[in-house]
């Protein structure tokens, strides 16, 4: 039997590997990987399958195996060459597929024996045909989009992951999104048009997690809301089946903040139990979201619909983003006062990024305005030259920033914010304490999750602490439903301060010019 071996290589740190609250709740990575599952369970019977994401465990290189597939975003481009070297070292052939591949098909084909680019759901059963008659191609790629409720789309193969070492789980409802940001390459990995299995189908994916005890998952969609019509049926499904589970399970996704605008789609979440959504806040000035395509954040008043999902107990985790061409100076202000007067308790803010195969990128080639790679990450470095501000500039207002929405009292003022806006009646029912209240319902892990943020505390800085009792505080005094919602606030903070803290910020990733460091700046509130 001919065996393969299916690889994921560790990202490098990141403010999404939220590297501190996996340390708190001893798990190793974040989330565990769909994509290496989801190719497995592609995998015909006759091959032997092995998973190795290198996030939560070591490569074995001088491993047996005939086939090694390595799949990565642009961010894991450096590793995956390097696995890729070591196993045609030794004479193993390597295949390369993902993001990375299908934005950057040129340059891959110079790493790997073969790359596919698009989708793999086709071509992947296509190139083991091929591959087994010894006659197959060094490229491959998906003409056209795979269509989620006809294509072959098999049950993630989750028997082969080791489940226990990850903090959330995912599932895929949807593929692409109807909007069309200049920033953003999900239209062109993905395509504008919102394609969604069926509800039966991703229930029966929620099942099979449930029934391996994981008790939150990730909708790992686009735009979660995409077809809303699609969006509320499979709401709907998962309130009906969170009722006849013993542990109601959680729910994070990530959509467009325009959710908000619907109080139905709203409330239905709510019941379902999302504790936090990923919204694309992206800025608070209108010139800049217009030059970005993001017209639809301008159509709604946008703090008004971040405190509407969170009076219901979702956290809000929104991506924002300074460097706009339209931004001066002053948006630095403008989205320091945004957070505040949202009561945004997560605000993830990065400089502009323009990824390759994004028109952002296409626009600022021509005009002669990219510097540096574009595999950078944008909480640390950009590749953009802005336009009405030097580089030098933007990064020193952007680290002031920075030093005031992750400081201690800046978390404090909006969590109080936030807790003024709690509807209590609605986070009671599907509470998290309810739960582990209610003994049809004991929820050890949460629970224990919970003690183990506040021991992390206790056993801290004096400054830790103090704010640890404090959002605490504010919590009871607002409900004890609340509790839970305080500590998943606490615990994005740590990680998101921690991160900010402990990193060196650079100009553009591989240039030698001076590092502004952040270390002074983490002296003064070092989280310890
Ligand atoms: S709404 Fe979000 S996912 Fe859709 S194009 Fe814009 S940034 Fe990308």
């Amino acid at each position: 039997m001919k065996k393969i071996l299916l690889i994921q290589p560790r990202p490098p740190e990141s403010i999404w590997t939220l590297k501190v609250s996996c340390e708190i709740a001893k798990v190793s990575a974040l989330t565990a990987p769909l994509g290496l599952a989801t190719l497995a369970a592609l995998t015909p019977s006759q091959y032997d399958v092995q998973i190795v994401d290198e996030s939560v465990e070591s490569i074995d290189f001088d491993i047996d195996c005939d086939l090694v597939g390595i799949t990565g975003y642009t961010v894991h481009s450096e590793r995956m060459i390097e696995i890729s070297k070591e196993f045609q070292k030794r004479g193993v052939l390597t295949v390369a597929g993902g993001a990375f591949c299908s934005s950057h098909p040129q340059v891959a084909q110079e790493h790997f024996d073969v790359v596919v680019k698009g989708e793999a759901e086709r071509i992947w059963g296509q190139f083991l045909e091929d591959w087994d008659s010894g006659d197959f191609k060094s490229f491959y790629e998906e003409p056209g989009k795979i269509d989620l409720l006809n294509d072959p789309s098999p049950k993630p193969r989750w028997d082969l992951v080791k489940s226990d070492r990850y903090m959330v789980h995912a599932v895929q409802t949807t593929r692409g999104c109807p909007y069309n940001c200049e920033f953003c390459d999900v239209v062109s990995l993905f395509g504008q048009k919102s394609r969604h299995k069926t509800v039966e189908q991703v229930i029966e994916e929620v099942k099979d997690l449930a029934k391996r005890d994981v008790i939150e998952i990730f909708f790992a969609d686009d735009n979660f809301i995409g077809n809303k019509k699609y969006a509320k049926s499979l709401l709907r499904a998962l309130i009906e089946l969170n009722a006849t589970l013993k542990i109601s399970l959680r729910f994070i996704t990530q959509a467009t903040l325009n959710c908000a605008e619907d109080e139905e789609l709203m409330d239905l979440f709510k019941r379902a139990n999302f504790f936090a959504m990923f919204v694309g806040i992206e800025t608070p000035s209108h010139e800049s979201l217009k030059s970005a395509n993001k017209q639809h954040n301008m159509r709604i008043d946008m703090v008004q619909s971040v405190r509407n999902i969170q009076k219901r107990g979702i956290l809000v985790v929104s991506g924002m983003i300074v460097g706009f061409d339209t931004d001066d100076i002053d948006i630095f202000e403008a989205q320091k006062e945004f957070i505040m007067k949202s009561g945004l308790v997560v605000p993830m803010v990065g400089m502009l990024m323009a990824p390759k195969g994004t028109r952002l990128w296409d626009r600022l080639e021509k005009e002669n305005r990219l510097e540096g790679p574009e595999v950078g990450d944008s909480f640390k470095s950009t590749n953009i030259i802005p336009k009405l501000m030097s580089k030098e500039v933007m990064v020193k207002k952007y680290l002031e920033l920075l030093e005031v929405i992750y400081s201690d009292d800046f978390f404090r003022k909006t969590f109080k914010i936030m807790m003024e806006q709690i509807d209590v009646d609605a986070i009671r029912k599907e509470s998290a304490v309810a739960n582990a209240l209610s003994p049809r319902r004991a929820h050890f892990r949460l629970t224990m999750l919970g003690l183990r943020i506040v021991r992390s505390y206790l056993f801290s800085s004096k400054t830790d602490r103090k704010l640890m009792f404090d959002i605490l505080s504010m919590s009871i005094r607002k409900s004890i439903f609340c509790i839970p919602l305080g500590m998943s606030a606490l615990i994005f903070f740590k990680s998101n301060a921690t991160f900010f803290k402990t990193q060196s910020y650079t100009l553009e990733d591989n240039s030698p010019q001076p590092e502004i460091a952040a270390a002074s700046v983490a002296e003064a509130t070092a989280l310890r």
